[in-house]
C-alpha cells in the first residue's frame, strides 16, 4: 500500500500527519466526556469549542451556527428531512437537480414516498444547473431547494452564488452540500447566502465518522435525533471528541494552505487532462472544463468498461508497476452493472458512461503519480481495446467513410 499512487480522493482522503497528532491525546489520556463537570470534562469541551470556531473561521459562520454531526451523510438528511419537518405547514415541495449525491435524493426520496413533491431539475451537458431554472421552479409551497457545490463525480461546480440570489430574493431556504469543496475552494455561507450547509472532515484530510451542519441563526429545522442536551439541543449523543478535534485542526489547516493548494492542483488537474487527451483517442471530459473542483478528473473512455480499467489499474501484472487507484461511475454495484445517474444527466450515450474513470487528487499527489497515472492508464487502455469486443478505433474507420471530420459512428456501422 505504501507504494500505492492513491487517486481516489473524491471518495476519501488520508488523514493529515498534523489531524492525527491533534487528535491522539483525546483518544488516550484525555477521554473525558465533554458533557461532565470536572477538570478532564471541561477540557473537551473546551476543545470541542475551538474546533467549532476554526471550522466557524473556514467557512465565513458564526461559531454558534456550527453543529457537529457524523459526517455529510448525516447532515443532508438532517437538513432535508428536518426542514421538511419543521416547514410542513407551509408546504410539501422540496427542489433539487438530478446529478445530486445519493444522501440527497434518498432523504428526497423517502420524502417523496410520504406524499412530498420533489422536482428534481435538470443539468446541462456539463452538470451545471441553471439558476434560472431554479427560480422556475420556486412554487408558493417550496420549503426548501438543496443544491451540491461541488459535484464528487464529475467535478462540477454549481453557480451557488446565483442560486442563493435567487433562493434570498424568493425567500426560500437554501442548502448547500459543500462535502466536496470545503477545505479545497473557497466556501462562505454568507457569499452563497445559504441557510445550511453540509461538510464532512474525512473529504478534506480530516478523518472519518464527522462532519457538521451549518445552520443559519433563525433557520427552522427539526432535529434528527432525540436524545440529551448537546450540541444546542439539536444534535444530542456524546460529542466524537478526537473526530471533532481532527475536523477543527483540518479546518485550521486547510485555510492556511487553500489558496496555494487550489492552484497547485488545478494545475496538476489540467495537465493530467492535457496528457490525457494528448496520448488517447476515443475519450470524453465529463463534467465542465474549467468550472470544476481542483482535484477532479473525469474521462469517458470508448470501448471499455470503467471497471475493467479500475481493477486493471489496481491489480498490475507486472512486479515493478505501482497499483494505481482511480475509480469508476460504473462500478457493479450489488450485481447491475448500471453506469451512475450523474453520468446519465449528462445526456451522454449509456455505452459512453461504461467506460467512466475518476482521477481524483489530494495535497500527496505529485506530478510525477500524475505522469505514472497517465501512462499506466493509456497502457491499460489499449490493451483493454485490444481484447474488446465493442470497440473499433471509431475515428479511424469513419474518416474513411464520407465524413472528414466530426464523424459518426452510428451512421458508419
Ligand atoms: C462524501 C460525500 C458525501 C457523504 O459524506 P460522508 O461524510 O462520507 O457521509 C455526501 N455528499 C458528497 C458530495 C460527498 O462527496
Amino acid at each position: 500500500m505504501k507504494d500505492a499512487i492513491f487517486l481516489d480522493n473524491a471518495a476519501t482522503t488520508r488523514t493529515d500527519s498534523q489531524v492525527l497528532q491533534a487528535m491522539e491525546p483525546w483518544l488516550s489520556e484525555k477521554f473525558g466526556s465533554p458533557a461532565t463537570l470536572y477538570a478532564l470534562g471541561s477540557e473537551a469541551k473546551q476543545a470541542i469549542e475551538e474546533a467549532r470556531q476554526r471550522l466557524a473561521d473556514l467557512i465565513g459562520a458564526d461559531a454558534k451556527e456550527v453543529y457537529f454531526t457524523s459526517g455529510a451523510t448525516e447532515s443532508n438528511n438532517w437538513a432535508i428531512k428536518g426542514t421538511a419537518d419543521a416547514l410542513e405547514p407551509r408546504g410539501r415541495h422540496i427542489i433539487t437537480n438530478e446529478a445530486e449525491h445519493h444522501s440527497i435524493l434518498m432523504p428526497c426520496r423517502f420524502l417523496e414516498k410520504k406524499g412530498w413533491d420533489i422536482t428534481y431539475l435538470p443539468v446541462d451537458g456539463d452538470g451545471l444547473v441553471d439558476p434560472e431554472a431554479v427560480g422556475g421552479a420556486i412554487r408558493d409551497d417550496t420549503v426548501l431547494v438543496t443544491m451540491v457545490h461541488g459535484n464528487h463525480e464529475i467535478g462540477t461546480i454549481q453557480p451557488i452564488d446565483e442560486i442563493g440570489a435567487v433562493t434570498r430574493e424568493k425567500k426560500v431556504p437554501l442548502h448547500v452540500n459543500a462535502a466536496q469543496s470545503v477545505g479545497h475552494i473557497p466556501v462562505d455561507v454568507q457569499v452563497m447566502d445559504c441557510d445550511l450547509l453540509s461538510l464532512s472532515a474525512h473529504k478534506f484530510y480530516g478523518p472519518k465518522g464527522v462532519g457538521a451542519l451549518y445552520i443559519r441563526r433563525g433557520a427552522r429545522i427539526t432535529p434528527l435525533l432525540h436524545g440529551g442536551g448537546q450540541e444546542r439541543k439539536r444534535r444530542p449523543g456524546t460529542h466524537n471528541v478526537p473526530g471533532i478535534v481532527g475536523l477543527g485542526k483540518a479546518a485550521e489547516l486547510a485555510r492556511g494552505r487553500l489558496e496555494k493548494e487550489m492552484e497547485r492542483l488545478t494545475g496538476l488537474r489540467d495537465y493530467i487532462i492535457d496528457s490525457m487527451e494528448k496520448n488517447m483517442e476515443d475519450i470524453r471530459l465529463n463534467g465542465h472544463r474549467s468550472r470544476r473542483l481542483p482535484n477532479n478528473v473525469n474521462f469517458s473512455i470508448e470501448g471499455i468498461e470503467g471497471e475493467s480499467i479500475m481493477l486493471s489499474l489496481s491489480y498490475p501484472t507486472s512486479a515493478d508497476t505501482k497499483p494505481i487507484y482511480v475509480s469508476t461511475g460504473s462500478a457493479c454495484v450489488s450485481g447491475t452493472l448500471e453506469p451512475s445517474h450523474i453520468l446519465l444527466s449528462l445526456g451522454i450515450p449509456v455505452e459512453l458512461a461504461h467506460g467512466s474513470v475518476r482521477i481524483s487528487l489530494s495535497q500527496d499527489n505529485t506530478r510525477e503519480d500524475a505522469d505514472n497515472a497517465v501512462k499506466a492508464l493509456a497502457e491499460v487502455v489499449e490493451r483493454l481495446r485490444s481484447m474488446s469486443p465493442v470497440y473499433k478505433r471509431g475515428s479511424k474507420q469513419c474518416a474513411s467513410g464520407s465524413k472528414s471530420d466530426g464523424c459518426d459512428c452510428e451512421a458508419a456501422s
